[in-house]
């Protein structure tokens, strides 16, 4: 008989999307003629860059001719494109990261998702709230907790956010042996100094621990005194991987492509205390899991580090920027109390109340639509989330209907 994997059972449905479906689906049905304005979901709305349009187009033709052909391509990817990750995003940046450090991948999420499973079993796992789901799901999925209750899963570490911290969770005061953190963060926006990541990073040294460091949004830093990578901290080599992604930043969510780097001085330990390299174990998993990302994506990344490229990319984070200032600011006239949006494409408000009750509010007398933080984990109760990947004329329209709903 077939049994199944009894971890999967212990899943809390995540009914957050489908919920907001539902209930946008029957405002639109009350009101068929009202132009719904989506500002929910984390998803982009721009165009690719032409820069990366034309690399893709020139590689598609490529493999229309046996001569120029592709067949399958090294499991961590091109040389071509890590190097230009290696050098346009770390070694510019002053950071020691070697091309061989980089592996290509088609999504942050599978990454962040998957990184889990090269650990033991019973080690302590600590995950901010309110979070990106993924990091909590894979753990549960592979053993690490017991059941839920009340929103938490026993045998996890919840690092709580909320306003008296900035949404910078404080350090554990139990030991712990895996920390996943994210910054720019998603759901809240906030951002961490690198006197704060530094805490972490000192942390992870002491405690022998590991850092996943989520910089799914690095793009959108503009403070230049702001930290872009983990590797911008002292001794981050030693204790942290870092996973990044072209979805957010040059709008490939449709088209896939991340990266997570893995330093080769990440050390992680046998039951009987000996050393063994992290980069070992996720080159070996990732050899054996996964196939690479098609060439013609690749090449389509790769394009984002040309000249034109960049500045494509940039053009794109700044008309996204400029929309989250916007809301920021409307929504601090209107008196809520806000964090993100300056440095990030999410803006994170204080609901004066439950979650969903301002989602409602939001819905049905100003025809937007956010994500009720409560979605997110406890902490996020209380909150809403507005996110700022949307034209700016429906920004600016969505922005002048709340005013007038609330
Ligand atoms: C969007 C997002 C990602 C990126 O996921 P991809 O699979 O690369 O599209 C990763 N982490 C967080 C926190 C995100 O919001």
């Amino acid at each position: 008989m077939i049994k199944i994997n009894e971890n999967y059972k212990k899943l809390q449905a995540s009914y957050l999307f489908s919920d907001i479906a539902k209930r946008v689906t029957a405002f639109q049905q009350a009101n068929p003629d009202k132009h719904i304005i989506r500002l929910g979901i984390g998803d982009v709305t721009r165009a690719l860059p032409d820069a990366c349009v034309k690399a893709f187009h020139a590689a598609v033709d490529e493999m229309a001719n046996d001569a120029t052909f592709h067949g399958y391509g090294p499991e961590q990817g091109y040389d071509f494109l890590r190097e230009a990750i290696a050098k346009g995003d770390y070694q510019s940046r002053g950071c020691n990261i070697d091309t061989d450090e980089v592996f290509v991948s088609d999504g942050a999420k599978c990454d962040s998702g998957n990184f889990q499973e090269i650990f033991a079993n019973d080690i302590n796992v600590a995950i901010p709230d309110p979070v990106y789901p993924v990091y909590v799901d894979t753990n549960v999925m592979a053993g690490r907790t017991g059941q839920a209750e009340d929103g938490r899963y026993s045998g996890l570490t919840y690092l709580d956010g909320n306003k008296a911290n900035g949404f910078i969770p404080d350090l554990p005061s139990e030991p712990v042996d895996l920390i996943y953190l994210c910054f720019p963060n998603n759901p809240t926006g906030a951002t961490a100094t690198k006197e704060q990541l530094q805490q972490w990073v000192d942390y992870a040294i002491a405690n022998k621990a590991l850092i996943l460091f989520d910089a799914a949004y690095e793009a959108f830093v503009q403070d230049e005194s702001l930290p872009r990578s983990i590797y911008e901290i002292e001794g981050a080599r030693q204790v942290a991987v870092e996973f990044r992604s072209f979805s957010k930043t040059a709008g490939f969510t449709g088209t896939r492509c991340a990266y997570t780097v893995v330093p080769k001085d990440c050390t992680a330990y046998t039951a009987s205390g000996e050393a063994v390299s992290i980069h070992d174990l996720w080159n070996r998993r990732h050899t054996t899991k996964f196939n690479s990302v098609s060439y013609p994506v690749q090449k389509a990344a790769e394009a984002v580090y040309s000249k034109e490229g960049r500045s494509q990319v940039q053009e794109l984070v700044t008309y996204y920027l400029k929309n989250a200032k916007y809301i920021r600011e409307q929504m601090e006239a209107l008196g809520y109390d806000c964090i993100g949006g300056e440095n990030s494409p999410y803006i994170w408000i204080d609901a004066k109340g439950d979650s969903w009750t301002f989602f409602d509010t939001m819905l049905n007398n100003a025809g937007v639509v956010c994500t009720p933080g409560a979605g997110f984990g406890k902490c996020g109760e209380g909150y809403i989330r507005i996110s700022a990947f949307n034209s700016f004329e429906n920004v600016q329209d969505a922005m002048s209907r709340i005013s007038g709903a609330l």
